[in-house]
Parts: C-alpha cells; sequence; structure tokens
C-alpha cells in the first residue's frame, strides 16, 4: 500500500521535488528527469538510463560520479515520452554522445528510439541498449524478447564504468551488450504492490504460494508454486540461472539478491546464505555481491537473483568505483569523474506541467478560413469526448490492463487525451485548422501520457492531423484516409500485427469500414457510427486472443478471457467521436 501522497495523480513530480532537495550535491533536474549536478567532462560519453519510476534506487538514484550521467524518470510504471528521453539526453551529453538505457518494454523501446532520432537531428549522437535478463519472459531462443529486470542494474553500472573510464561510444555500447549478454535473473513475488492512490494490489498471491517469474511493474509471477522454505527457494533461485549460463561463461560472477520493495534485508540475508553456498558449490567464485534493493516494483514483496558472468573487462567495471544518492562503491572520490558545478541557470525544474513547453502553433501564421476553423472545433469536440470517455472508465481500463499487464492503461489514457484536449484548446484559440490542431494533439498525447499507449495514439493522431490539413473542411474520402493513416502509424511505430492482441484489433475493422461505407457514399457520421460498433465488437473479441507483443506477451495465457484494454479504449474513444459526428458537428 502506498500511503504517503498529496495528488496520486502528481505522485511522481512530487517526489523528484523532495528527491532533489535532498540530493543536491549529487543530482539537478531537468524537465523530463535529472542529470548530474556537474557537467558531463568535455569529451565523455554521457550514459542515460531510465524508464517509468516506481523502482526507487533505480533510476534517478544511480545518477552520480561512476555511474549514470542521467535518468529520465517517467510516471510509476510507464515509460517516460520521447520528449522527455531526448531533453535528458541534451541535458546529459558532454559533446561525446549519449548512450541511453533502459529495460526492454514496447514503450520504452520505441520512445527511446524516437529519442535517438531527435538527437540525432540536433547533432547530438545517440545510441540505446536494452536490458533482456529475465529468464522467465521468454524462453532462451528469443532472448532479445525478454524484460529487463533486476539485471538493469548490472548493465547500466558496467556501461557507466565504461564511459567513465573513457571509452568511445561504440565501446560504451559494445561493453553494455556484452553485460547484457552475460547478465540473467529470475524472481518470485509473495505479493502485489498497489499504485499510488488505488484501492487494490496490481495482483494478490494467496498466502503460502508464491508466482515465479515475477515482473517489475506488478507483472505477477508466470507460475504459481507452494512457498518452500528459504534453503529451497534459494535452490529454485540458483537453479533457474544457473540453466540459462551463457556461452563462454567462466567461473567468475557477480551477484545481485535484489529486495522488490517489501521483503526485509533480514530475510534477503537469510536467503543469500544458502545462494552463497550453493554457487560455491556450483564451482562458482562470487565476486562483490550485492544484497538488497536495487530495482524495486513499489512495495511488492519478492526477491529476485541475477548472475553476471564476469570475464576481465566485466569484474574491472562492475568493482570500479560510484558514488551517487543511493549506491556508493569504493572509497573517496571518483578520480576525475566530475566536470564543473552546473549553475542554477542550468538547472530546471523536472515539476509537472514544465517537462515540455506547451506545444501551440506559430500565432504568425495565416488563420485558416472559417470551413477548417468549424471543423477544428468540431476536431476538439471530439477530443473532449474522447477525454470524457477515458476518464469515466479510467478504473475499468486499470483492471483490464492489471490482469496481464501493468494497470496504468486508464490512468495513461487519461493523461494523454487531456493534454490533447489542452493542446488543440490552445491551437483553436491560435486560429489553427484542424491539421495543425490534431498534430499538436498527438505530440501533446506522447509527450504526457508516455508508456506504450501514449506513443502510439500520439503518432496515430497527428498522422490523421497531416492528411487533414488546415486548408478548408477535409471531405469524408480524406477523413477515412486520415483514419487509415494513423492505423498505419501505429503499425510502422509499434511493430505489431492485427491479431497480435493490442489496440490495432479494434482500430482495423474501423478502418475498414469506414473507407467501405465512405466509398459507398455514406455521411460521415452514419459510416463512423457503423465503423464504431465494428470495433466494439472486435475489441470484445480480443478477449480470445493471446498477447503477442507489449507487457502483457509473457502472461498470455492468464490474458485469456479479458480484452485487450489498449483495444477497448480504443473502441471507446471511436464511439465517443461518433456521437460527437452524430449530433451534426
Ligand atoms: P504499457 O504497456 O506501456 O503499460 P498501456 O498500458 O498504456 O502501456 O497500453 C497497453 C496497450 O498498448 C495494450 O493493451 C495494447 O493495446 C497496446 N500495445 C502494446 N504494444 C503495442 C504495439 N506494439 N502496437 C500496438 N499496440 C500496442
Ligand atoms: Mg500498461
Amino acid at each position: 500500500m502506498t500511503r504517503i501522497f498529496d495528488d496520486p495523480a502528481n505522485f511522481t513530480d512530487d517526489m523528484l521535488v523532495g528527491f532533489l532537495d535532498a540530493n543536491a550535491r549529487y543530482v539537478t533536474g531537468v524537465p523530463g528527469g535529472v542529470v548530474r549536478a556537474t557537467t558531463t567532462r568535455p569529451g565523455k560519453v554521457a550514459v542515460v538510463v531510465g524508464g517509468g519510476s516506481g523502482h526507487y534506487p533505480a533510476f534517478c538514484g544511480i545518477v552520480g560520479p561512476g555511474f549514470a550521467d542521467g535518468a529520465v524518470v517517467g510516471n510509476v510504471f510507464t515509460s517516460p515520452s520521447a520528449a522527455d528521453a531526448a531533453s535528458v539526453g541534451r541535458g546529459a551529453d558532454g559533446g561525446a554522445g549519449v548512450v541511453f538505457s533502459t529495460g526492454n518494454y514496447a514503450g520504452d523501446v520505441m520512445n527511446f528510439n524516437q529519442a535517438v532520432q531527435r538527437l540525432a537531428a540536433e547533432g547530438i549522437e545517440a545510441r540505446y541498449v536494452l536490458v533482456t535478463d529475465d529468464v522467465a519472459s521468454a524462453p532462451a531462443t528469443e532472448r532479445s524478447r525478454r524484460r529487463g529486470i533486476a539485471g538493469d542494474f548490472t548493465v547500466f553500472k558496467v556501461a557507466s564504468a565504461a564511459a567513465e573510464e573513457g571509452y568511445d561510444l561504440d565501446g560504451v555500447v559494445r561493453v553494455a551488450e556484452h553485460a547484457n549478454g552475460r547478465t540473467r535473473t529470475l524472481g518470485v513475488a509473495f505479493d502485489g504492490c498497489t499504485m499510488p492512490g488505488a484501492r487494490e494490489p496490481l495482483f494478490m498471491v494467496e498466502p503460502g504460494r508464491m508466482g515465479l517469474g515475477l515482473g517489475i511493474h506488478g507483472e505477477p509471477g508466470i507460475a504459481d508454486e507452494a512457498l518452500p522454505r528459504a534453503a529451497d527457494l534459494a535452490r529454485t533461485l540458483v537453479n533457474g540461472v544457473l540453466a540459462e549460463q551463457p556461452d563462454g561463461a567462466g567461473t567468475r560472477v557477480t551477484a545481485i539478491l535484489n529486495g522488490l520493495g517489501r521483503t526485509k534485508y533480514e530475510e534477503l540475508f537469510i536467503l543469500w546464505a544458502t545462494v552463497s553456498r550453493l554457487l560455491r558449490e556450483a564451482g562458482l567464485d562470487v565476486v562483490e555481491p550485492e544484497v538488497g534493493e536495487l530495482v524495486t516494483s513499489l512495495d511488492m514483496a519478492g526477491c529476485s537473483l541475477t548472475l553476471m558472468w564476469l570475464d576481465d573487462e566485466l569484474e574491472r567495471l562492475w568493482s570500479a568505483p560510484a558514488d551517487t544518492p543511493a549506491y556508493r562503491k569504493g572509497a573517496g572520490t571518483v578520480a576525475g569523474a566530475t566536470g564543473e558545478r552546473r549553475r542554477a541557470s542550468d538547472a530546471t525544474t523536472a515539476i509537472a506541467g514544465e517537462r515540455d513547453p506547451a506545444i501551440v502553433p506559430d500565432r504568425s501564421e495565416r488563420p485558416a478560413d472559417e470551413a477548417a476553423l468549424r471543423c477544428a472545433a468540431t476536431a476538439l469536440t471530439a477530443l473532449e469526448a474522447m477525454a470524457h470517455a477515458v476518464g469515466e472508465a479510467e478504473e475499468e481500463l486499470g483492471r483490464l490492463d492489471a490482469v496481464a499487464g501493468d494497470g496504468d492503461h486508464g490512468r495513461g489514457m487519461v493523461r494523454g487525451s487531456a493534454a490533447a484536449v489542452q493542446a488543440a484548446r490552445h491551437t483553436l484559440d491560435a486560429g489553427a485548422g484542424p491539421g495543425s490542431l490534431l498534430i499538436a494533439a498527438g505530440d501533446a498525447w506522447a509527450s504526457k501520457a508516455g508508456g506504450t499507449s501514449g506513443v502510439l495514439w500520439g503518432a496515430a493522431i497527428a498522422a490523421m492531423g497531416r492528411r487533414v490539413g488546415d486548408a478548408g473542411r477535409p471531405d469524408e474520402a480524406t477523413v477515412a484516409a486520415g483514419v487509415r493513416d494513423g492505423y498505419l502509424s501505429l503499425i510502422s511505430t509499434g511493430g505489431a500485427k492485427p491479431g497480435d492482441k493490442t489496440m490495432l484489433d479494434a482500430l482495423l475493422p474501423f478502418t475498414e469500414w469506414l473507407s467501405t461505407a465512405v466509398a459507398a457514399g455514406e455521411p460521415l457520421a452514419t459510416a463512423w457510427a457503423e465503423a464504431a460498433r465494428e470495433a466494439e465488437r472486435a475489441a470484445a473479441a480480443t478477449a480470445s486472443l493471446r498477447p503477442q507483443v507489449g507487457r502483457a506477451r509473457p502472461l498470455a495465457e492468464r490474458s485469456l478471457g479479458t480484452p485487450d484494454p489498449g483495444a477497448v479504449s480504443m473502441a471507446l474513444c471511436l464511439r465517443a467521436v461518433a456521437d460527437v459526428l452524430g449530433d451534426g458537428h
């Protein structure tokens, strides 16, 4: 249970205010996250880590000499937006480029890849390394699909130490990928965590049972087992990880026995005593292990065992000193690590509302004509109706997402649609047409919602805006083509296929029905309403599908019988727009 908050919706931003204040000697806020309190040494590669919050000390707690140069801080369990990641990358860059690293989650992958492109367009070379250590989340033949959990820590540490030693961009990427290739984690959950302000935990474990193969976003384990005694639990974890020993592994390893947030250090030490003995009996030398909370999942009860098989290079980098708010290693300061202290004027607050400049079109642009303005007003009304509909359904969408995902879908949709409405109002006030309005709304949605659905919704709405344009009232065929462009942008951004159990499964039948009906000469309002019915039917039918992408994939079986939250919210939004069009707008 999370008990201390003012407004749960501002949990992350409010947390950052206190974190930055308490750790001012280490870190400074920038829009979208934090960077070190000192500038990056000229010529040093900047390592920027990140993901959603709720994992402290990951990720903002490990920013400092010897460790990360910056951390992008998303909302709880939600990928930060591309704008946030680019902002922190820009703030951390010392001229030698940026290496981003996150665990492997669809939302992070899309947003951080976009951030790499944004920085490239500004002349900052950036790269991106994914962590895939969770052995329970996909078979060994599909290692690249595995999630990143506590192995984030070993990979981030090694990459950061390499950058500190003066490795160039390629060198940091190489050693980070090498570390990831030699890192494996298996975890167990004893009980679920509760999102700030929520009444129910994301999942529950029966007393006396445990979930084997947990995720760190409140995803339950993939198998339910009886809770064993500590010695047997140690054996399960050690055997599970050793079964995944990488090719060419030597006999030296480092280990993390990680607490998830509500498991006592004392319990971890009891477990470690047997883990350590079993590792030695397996012929391994354990170098500088860590026992404690390094990557948590709010107040989840559980723990995980990570092993990284070392070679000389990895051992040196793992053992190198670090000095950060939550993690210190080695005595004294990190030699030559710091640049100059940032001036107050370099530091911008990371507080809500200032993360991204409001996206307002250039007022010097020619105002849109009368017909275009009326159409833009309809687009705003449609967005408002969507925001209202997802507001009403927030809890239900969260519940659907908690079945096999992380429970944040309702909140993400509310945040994204509200930001879209706000940006749309600005553009309408500035006299822009429907195309500009939708582009601004899409950009705002993506940057404020974060997560997988945020970046996808943002891309789709902006794509539609580009098709619709600002000249006059678009005809029916153009609107249908705009919807199709939105659909295609979802495919190109997210890489999913129809049938993968995503929002695409509601949007595809909608798009097809709309195009066909409009081509047959039906008025837009009628065609849209019929197509929305198709989307609702298709969204409900996703209950029988197994998720192939996204956070829900490792828990595919559990998801059977429950519709996809993204498909349900898509159908809701399309229905809300149908009602607006049906009202004669
Ligand atoms: P996150 O998964 O980052 O927590 P949300 O919970 O807001 O994000 O959204 C989850 C929804 O996103 C899923 O229900 C699914 O419809 C959609 N989704 C996930 N991955 C993809 C993808 N690759 N392409 C299209 N939609 C996706
Ligand atoms: Mg989710």
